[in-house]
């Protein structure tokens, strides 16, 4: 029998984050040390939206920059994986059974979403990647069944992942005023965090409509992206499942990067 995989909700901080050195990149050098090799990593990307589910599905993805303005060194960093096309074919099957129609690109390579927090928690490459798209014209609900097609895919040893943002207003990333994180990402982040952690039916009912019940969620989330993995990786838990808290703090004290361990129970 495969070892079953836990379920990872990742913010995946800037680009600079794979530099090392801040409080997000200790959170991933600590959980590395506590996860087991998975046979393949099916990786929820905020950076790579679509009208429907797409899955990477080359057995050679390359390492995409897709960033403006950083150092010259992180330009130079690649993460040579393997993909797994045989993998990606059997995903978009078992979301076929589900009547979400999904597709497979050949040619799509790995974003930052997906390469700078691997790099950190699997360093040597040698765990096939699988990246899956997100679709930020979609609802809280339709991601959540995204997710929830994919449990099983835990017990066959692979590593799910959303990788988004628990906040990520770019305006105070790109323009720090100094001070704490803008109150309203702060009472978002708590409002979510709560029930997150609280979990239950009701608790996800209210994180689905986030958009409407969250204080702050337009200023937190400008445009979906980046919470919609959030949703994956919820639907990919499970009926029932125990949350860790894996920390994260706060990228340039403007965006929240909180990460999430879910463990199923049975
Ligand atoms: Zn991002």
């Amino acid at each position: 029998m495969s070892p079953r995989q836990p379920v990872l909700f990742l913010s995946h901080g800037s680009p600079l984050t794979a530099l090392g050195g801040d409080e997000l990149a200790s959170s991933w050098a600590r959980l590395a040390g506590r996860l087991s090799r998975p046979a393949a990593i099916l990786m929820v990307s905020a950076h790579w939206t679509t009208r429907i589910p797409m899955l990477s599905g080359g057995a050679q993805p390359g390492t995409i920059h897709d960033f403006g303005g950083f150092p010259a060194e992180l330009y130079a960093l690649r993460y040579p994986v393997p993909g797994d096309p045989g993998l990606a074919l059997r995903v978009k099957q078992v979301l076929a059974g589900t009547g979400i129609a999904a597709g497979v690109d050949a040619s799509r390579g790995l974003d930052h979403g997906a390469w700078v927090p691997l790099r950190s928690l699997f360093p040597d490459a040698d765990v096939p990647v699988v990246q899956l798209s997100v679709q930020p014209e979609r609802c809280a609900r339709h991601h959540f069944a995204l997710g929830r097609a994919l449990a099983a895919f835990s017990d066959e040893n692979v590593l799910v992942i959303g990788s988004g943002h628990m906040t990520h207003n770019l305006m105070d990333y790109m323009h720090p005023t100094g001070a704490l994180p803008a109150a309203e990402s702060r009472a978002f982040r708590e409002w979510v965090h709560a029930l997150v952690l609280g979990g239950g039916e009701a608790a996800i009912e209210a994180l689905f409509d986030w958009e409407r019940q969250a204080p702050g969620a337009r200023a937190a989330h400008p445009t979906p992206e980046h919470f919609l993995p959030l949703f994956v990786a919820l639907g990919a838990a499970g009926a029932e499942y125990k949350t860790e808290w894996l920390g994260g703090g706060w990228v340039e004290d403007a965006l929240a990067a909180d990460g999430y361990l879910f463990e199923r129970v049975q």
